[in-house]
């Protein structure tokens, strides 16, 4: 399938739009770049320090992480094996509710055909909802290439078109901007008078006045969907600003542009799904609005659109859901993988050079685009793996960027002199003996070497650490060697417990503080167990015989108890490849 996918980079042109150019290669110099802002380096070093602890505290209070993590994990990997089906079911209903659907092959004819619903409704202006998926096939410069004028009406995504610049972070797109920025380019755009806009609440008075007047003139609306149920033909939206509903109900034709792999099969699936979103996202417990759109407006409904579409782009999702990184169609866009990455911390989404940014843009810009135009991502990790400790969607994102580097290897796309040094390593990590033997080796050098200043400002082949900061000198011996030696002192004081049974060791108080920790475990486990309040029955298996029909569940039907409800499982997905 060809992609259009539209490449996009920060940099404002004179329009003020943001100019459309990929830069996710130069990763390295972009991130270089970023470090330079101290300001900016200062509001992401608080970010990542006070969104962890909201979102960890909206799971603690809900209790139900793990257990309601599987759920949605298994919902979506139901949804996608059987995505012809779903999405079959969708439309169905869908069309069944008044509402048009259009499927869209890449981003080019996604925005062709948004453009043409303007063109035949004569629209000029347009009000605009948060959506990634716009960004990705780059609407906003189509249609205004077109003539037409777009407003952004979430107020992150309203100040950084204002700007000229590209979102930063996929749930809050301006949060690379401070107050004294906005303010700054408020009055650069805004026609003030003697207002000062000395507070916060000023500035978002302001916007909301601008865009109000907006949603009245304008004559059509476009929102995202967070998802697509696919029993009754309903689209799932979620804003903590109401601008997506003033959006989808003022204008008289509403375009509701999603991709294809949004879709579930039912209402509660989708608000299961919601449950995690929201808590991953902001850690609230719920955002302000959730929206359910059915379609038009009815006879006896006071408002709503007259028209609605719904648009379903693939650009490429039905060739990944083919691949083996499949599991990345699990994404539910919460950006909490964002908010834990030290890289997204330290050097800002912009430095990713496209539409999606930290660990889960790390692997879908290379799969979206090409690996050739984005293969610095996948590198930009360190694998600590605290992406896929909090990811509600269970996707081993550590696990697939490493995949990613196995095939730029494969390609040939990373430099021959790293290639050859990865395969030196592996050839070495095959042969245990002569590893353990080669790094204790190096250690033990590395330890008398640098015992008297106890850090490195040089080293050789360790040019990338030392030209940012020291390299510590080593303790003398590797962690095998200390774990080994831990390991005999251990079994050395449960010998000596056992022939004293009655003395109080260091061995006997290890046990007791072992089974301790097996109780604790054991209660942590039984807090995990899903309330049955919460648990959501299995969708049922799509029948191929009656599209949009379901069988009947293993229960009825007199099947095994027990079998997996959604039929029998298409290829498992892998949690890693065997590499060579
Ligand atoms: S990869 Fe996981 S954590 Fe990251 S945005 Fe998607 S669902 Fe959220």
């Amino acid at each position: 399938m060809a992609s259009s996918t539209a490449p996009l980079s920060a940099k404002a042109s004179s329009d003020g739009s943001a100019s459309l150019k990929q830069t996710s290669n130069t990763f390295l110099e972009n991130a270089h770049a970023a470090l330079q802002d101290a300001g900016k380096a200062e509001r992401r070093d608080l970010m990542a320090l006070f969104t962890p602890i909201v979102r960890d505290a909206a799971m603690k209070n809900f209790g139900h992480f793990e257990a309601l993590r599987e759920h949605v994990k298994q919902v979506k990997q139901h949804s996608l094996e059987h995505l012809g089906h779903y999405l079959n079911q969708f439309e169905q209903a869908a069309l069944h509710n008044g509402n048009h659907v259009h499927f869209a092959e890449d981003g080019e004819q996604l925005n062709s055909i948004v453009l043409d619903i303007c063109q035949q409704h004569s629209a000029r202006r347009i009000a605009k909802g948060k959506s990634m998926v716009t960004e990705e096939t780059g609407l906003n410069d189509f249609l205004k290439r077109a003539g037409l004028k777009v407003m952004e009406t979430d107020l992150g995504e309203y100040i950084i078109q204002q700007a000229g610049e590209t979102p930063s972070h996929i749930v809050g797109p301006a949060l690379h901007k401070s107050a004294a920025e906005v303010r700054e380019l408020f009055f650069a755009k805004h026609d003030l008078g003697e207002r000062e806009l000395a507070e916060t609440g000023d500035m978002v008075s302001e916007a909301r006045r601008v865009l109000r007047e907006h949603f009245l003139k304008a004559e059509v609306g476009i929102i995202g969907a967070n998802a697509l149920v696919a029993e009754n033909g309903y689209t799932m939206l979620v804003t903590n600003e109401g601008n997506g509903d003033l959006c989808a109900n003022l204008p008289n034709v509403l375009v509701i542009c999603t991709t294809i792999d949004r879709v579930v099969p039912r209402l509660e699936d989708a608000t299961a799904m919601l449950r995690l979103l929201v808590r991953s996202a902001t850690g609230q417990p719920q955002t302000c609005y959730t929206s359910f759109y059915s379609g038009p407006r009815r006879e006896h409904d006071i408002d709503g659109p007259l028209e609605t579409h719904i648009v379903l782009l693939d650009n490429r999702r039905t060739e990944i859901l083919a691949s083996d990184y499949r599991e990345m169609l699990q994404c539910i866009r919460c950006g909490a993988c964002l908010n834990h990455c030290p890289i997204y911390a330290g050097v800002g989404g912009h430095a990713y050079g496209w539409v999606y940014p930290g660990p889960m843009g790390s692997i879908l810009t290379p799969l979206l685009t090409s690996l050739e135009q984005s293969n610095a991502l996948p590198n930009a990790c360190t694998s600590c793996g605290r992406c896929a400790e909090v990811c509600p969607a269970d996707i081993p994102l550590p696990d697939l960027l490493r995949d990613l580097r196995h095939d730029e290897t494969k390609q040939k796309l990373s430099s021959s002199r790293w290639r050859l040094g990865m395969r030196l390593h592996g050839w070495l990590a095959r042969h245990p003996a002569l590893y353990h033997a080669v790094t204790g080796l190096a250690i033990s050098t590395l330890h008398l070497l640098g015992a008297r200043k106890g850090s490195f400002a040089r080293l050789p082949l360790a040019a990338g650490w030392t030209s940012q900061r020291d390299f510590p000198a080593p303790q003398g011996r590797t962690f095998m060697q200390q774990y080994a030696a831990r390991q005999r002192q251990e079994k050395d004081s449960e010998h000596k417990a056992a022939q004293n049974p009655g003395k109080d060791t260091t061995a006997s108080r290890a046990t007791s503080a072992r089974a301790k920790a097996g109780r604790g475990a054991a209660r942590r486990g039984a807090a995990e167990r899903i309330e049955p309040s919460l648990r959501v029955d299995w969708p049922r298996k799509p029948d191929p015989r009656r599209p949009g029909g379901v069988r009947p569940a293993a229960e009825d039907s007199g099947k095994k108890p027990g079998a997996h409800p959604g039929g029998p499982r298409g290829k498992k997905p892998r949690r890693r490849r065997d590499h060579d």
